[in-house]
Order: C-alpha cells, then structure tokens, then sequence
C-alpha cells in the first residue's frame, strides 16, 4: 500500500464488536471522524449508548470465568496471533493514524504503530510467565485476575493507549470493554479486525464506541465493572475515580503531567537542548510525558536558548502525509484554541517569545500551531503549571541544582522527568529527588518493560510489563 495515497473519502464503520461478533448498535446515532490537517469528515462511527455498554459487559461477563481459568500458555499463544494479525496491519494502521489524529508518517508508523506492537510481543511472553505465587508463613499468596476491565482511552496515541490496557488485561486472565477516544476511533477498529482475525474466544474483548460523557460513564459507572482503566486529562480521571467511588470498585488511572527536563551546568548542553526540544514537540505536544518545563543553569541560559530557536526552526509543519513533515496539527479545533490561549496568557504573564506564538506561519488549513517556545517562563505561572497539549515549551534558569529540584516539584503532576549531567552519579542522584513515576537520566530510552505512571494528580497505578499486569490482579492469600 503507498501509504501517501489519497486518503478514501468516507471511513464508515457502522458495528459495535461484542461477544465475538460485529452488532448493530441498539440505536442508529453516529460521531463523525474528523482529518485534522484538513477540517474534513473522514468517517463515522457509532455513537454507543449505554444500552449497547450493558450488552458489551453482559458479554466480558460471560467470557471471564472460562478466560480466567485458560492456561497461561494458551492465554500467550492468543496474544501471539494477536500480535501476527496486528503487525499485518501496520501500514494501515500508519495510515490511519496519520489520517484521524494527524501524526506525520514517519511518527505514526515508528512510534504509534511500532510501540504499541513492541508492547504487545512483551505482553505475548508475560502472559506464558505469570506472576509467581508466594509463601508468607503458613500462606500461599496467589495473585487472580480481578475480573471485567471497562479501558477508556485517550486519543494522543491510538493504539498504544488501546494495547497498554487490552493486553496487559488479557494477559492476567481479565476480559474487556473498550471504549476509545470519539476523535480517533477507525484506529480501535483495526485491532478489532485484528482480533477478529486471531480468533480469541467470544466476549474476552468488546468494543463500545462513542462519547466520554455517554458512553464512558456509562462504562466507568457499570456495576458489573470491576476495574476501570483510564488514560486521558486529570479532570475525567477525577470524574471517573468518583463513578467508581459509588461500588468500591478499582481505578487505573494515566494522567496529565508538566514534566521538567533538568540540564546542569556541566551537561552537554547540545544533546540536551536538541532532545528536550524533541521530546517537548513530540506528537504535536500532544504526549502526556512531555518534557514540556525545560530548566537549564543560569551560566548556561543564554547559550541554550540560542541552541533551542535552532532547533525549534527545524520542524517543519505540514501534511502528515508529505515526508518531509514533522510536525503535524493538533487533534482538534478545540485543542489548537485552547493551546493558544495558553500562549497569549502566558505572554501576556510576562514570558518571553523565542519562536513561534501568534504571528508564526501556518498551513492555509487544518488545526496547526506553530512549535513555540517562551523564555524566563515564572515557576509559579499557568505556563508552567497546566498542561498545554500543544507545541509549547517553557523555558526556566535555575541558580543551582536545590533551585532546580524545588522548581521540577513545584508541580501538582509527577509524572515523568529528565535529568542531564557530565557526572551520571550526580544526575542519578538528582533523579531520585524528582517526585515523578518516571525519570531519563542523559537520554536513557524507553523500556516498554518499566513500570509507567503518576505520582499525585498524574494517576493511580502503573502500565506496562510486569507492573502492568499485576494492575489487573487481585491478591489472595491462602492459610493452610
Ligand atoms: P479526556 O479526558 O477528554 O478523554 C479521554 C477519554 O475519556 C476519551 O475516551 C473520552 O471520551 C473519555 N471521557 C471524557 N469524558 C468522560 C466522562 N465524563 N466519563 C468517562 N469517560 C469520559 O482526555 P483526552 O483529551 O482524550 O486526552 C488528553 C489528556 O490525556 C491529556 O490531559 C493527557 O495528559 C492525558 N494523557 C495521559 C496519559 C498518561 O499515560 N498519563 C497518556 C495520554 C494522555
């Protein structure tokens, strides 16, 4: 498939995927599926109601007892055919991708498309690798699968948010109901071919699209939900924590954040710069580990401000579909207005503009801003406090590594970091004062296998590898 050809002119699914079938949503109402480089109505899908999440978990029900009791080998074999029939798809998953979300080609195949397959194949070899049993005393402690995951997920990345719930789920012996993001539903509906394809057993995984409001309480609020997985702002994770308040029953919850990226004076300042600006412009902003606070020593402030517009001048923003484009739009019209209006209050709070902002360049069409980057950015200010979801970068000196610390935790988030040093046992150390679920220490990359997640208004629990599978487990202990 040439992944740049022209877009088709409608995606209609019309189906919701319960008990191992494609049915009929119980009523005929459907959500339009937007391409936001363009403003074009690219597909439907159908908006699900509550009835159709009763019939969804009617079905994870009837699916748990059987799934739970599989073996683990044939649990793995599963999700080993799952990852056969998904990788299959990568191209149009790209393409998809790049279609409803905007994510340039290059993006969406490598990090939206590969991640999610990289985390898949973890989840085919923990799953055959269960959490091993354990004895206190006179007790066997025995970890089961907590029985039906209602996953609600956001749409910054489709199919990894989809896969970092779903399979980790699967894999501790839990069955399904996923409802994804309304902006970017068609990417669900792949995997759900995919499913469909690898033949797992009818009800383990169904799929309700739809509304936040309708089809998201509905699902959060489910007396027949024993866990809900949530990925998306810390405003619906708060919502959904109350709805599940009301039945006692267990929240997963991936929040916002406002990370801060720590560069001291003795860190090579080039590499620093060039991936921090990276990481902050990463999806368009639109990533909740964004390192989007940038604080650098005062002795070298100036000279990485210098380096930073260099490198910002470097994303060219475009159609996702040209090659040469590395930026794409925002999801939304509503995202694109709400991350201006950041950039007005913070200039208006007295930051200062080193590229980007209002007057910047943009496509004649489609939800683009311009990647921005404020300067003497104040610690205390909305800039470095909310979560913008955008191209923005906040820039802010620091005198010595106390001030800096104190500043990367003045945050009501705590959800991923970086620090970058000449000396690593000093950045290490520096690392293990920053109140986040994650920190990088000079660059150090993404383990699909380390535990990811929030400290304070950045959630509840962690994703990925081992973590993430016993997020979907109770603890039994057994006294004999
Ligand atoms: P959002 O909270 O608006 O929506 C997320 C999901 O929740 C969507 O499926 C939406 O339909 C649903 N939803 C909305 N209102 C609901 C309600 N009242 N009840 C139940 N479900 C409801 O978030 P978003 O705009 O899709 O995503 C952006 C946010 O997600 C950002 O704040 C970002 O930081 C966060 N995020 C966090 C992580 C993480 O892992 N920590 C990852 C990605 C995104």
């Amino acid at each position: 498939m040439d992944l740049a050809a022209a877009p088709p002119a409608l995606l209609h699914r019309r189906h919701l995927h319960v008990a191992g079938d494609w049915v009929d949503p119980a009523e005929g109402e459907t959500v339009p599926v937007e391409n936001p480089a363009t403003g074009d109505i690219i597909g439907q899908v159908p908006a699900g109601t509550p009835a159709d999440v009763d019939r969804a978990v009617a079905a994870a029900r009837a699916a748990f007892p059987d799934w739970a009791a599989t073996d683990p080998a044939e649990r793995a074999a599963h999700l080993g055919r799952l990852h056969t029939a998904l990788a299959l798809r990568a191209r149009e998953i790209t393409r998809t991708i790049a279609l409803e979300l905007g994510a340039p080609l290059k993006l969406a195949g490598r990090v939206q498309t590969g991640l999610p397959l990289t985390v898949l194949r973890s989840m085919v070899e923990l799953a055959a690798d269960p959490p091993a049993e354990e004895t206190i005393g006179n007790s066997l402690v025995v970890r089961e699968p907590v029985g039906v995951v209602g996953a609600i997920t956001p749409w910054n990345y489709p199919l990894h948010q989809v896969v970092a719930k779903v399979a980790p789920a699967l894999a501790a012996g839990c069955t399904v109901v996923l409802k994804p993001s309304e902006l970017t539903p068609l990417t669900a509906y792949l995997l759900f071919d995919a499913i469909t394809e690898a033949g797992l057993p009818a009800g383990v995984v169904n799929l309700v699209p739809g509304t936040g409001p309708v089809v998201g309480e509905a699902l959060a609020g489910h007396p027949d939900v024993d866990l809900v997985s949530f990925t998306g702002s810390t405003a619906t994770g708060r919502r959904i924590a109350h709805l599940a308040a009301d039945r006692i029953a267990r929240v997963a919850l991936e929040l916002g954040g406002k990370s801060a990226n720590l560069i001291l004076a003795d860190a090579d300042l080039a590499t620093a710069v060039k991936a921090g600006v990276g990481n902050a412009l990463l999806n368009s902003g639109q990533t909740c580990t964004a390192w989007t606070r940038m604080l650098v020593h005062r002795d070298r402030y100036a000279e990485a401000l210098d380096l930073i517009a260099a490198a910002v001048a470097a994303y060219r923003l475009g159609d996702p579909f040209d090659p040469d484009t590395r930026l794409g739009p925002l999801v939304s019209a509503a995202q694109a207005e709400r991350v201006r209006g950041h950039v007005d209050r913070a200039l208006a709070d007295g930051a200062r503009l080193v590229a980007g902002g209002p007057g910047a360049p943009l496509p004649p069409r489609g939800h683009f801003v311009a990647p921005t980057v404020l300067a003497d950015v104040h610690p205390d200010s909305a800039l470095a406090q909310e979560e913008v979801f955008g191209p923005v970068l906040a820039v802010i000196p620091f005198a010595d590594t106390d001030e800096a610390v104190a500043i990367a935790n003045n945050s009501r988030y705590g959800l991923a970091g970086a620090v970058w040093s000449a000396d690593e046992e000093r950045a290490l150390a520096v690392a293990r004062r920053l109140r986040t679920g994650q920190v990088d220490v000079n660059g150090g990359a993404f383990n699909p296998l380390a535990p990811f997640g929030g400290y304070r208004q950045s959630g509840l629990g962690r994703e990925l590898g081992r973590y993430g599978v016993e997020e979907f487990t109770e603890v039994k202990a057994i006294q004999r």
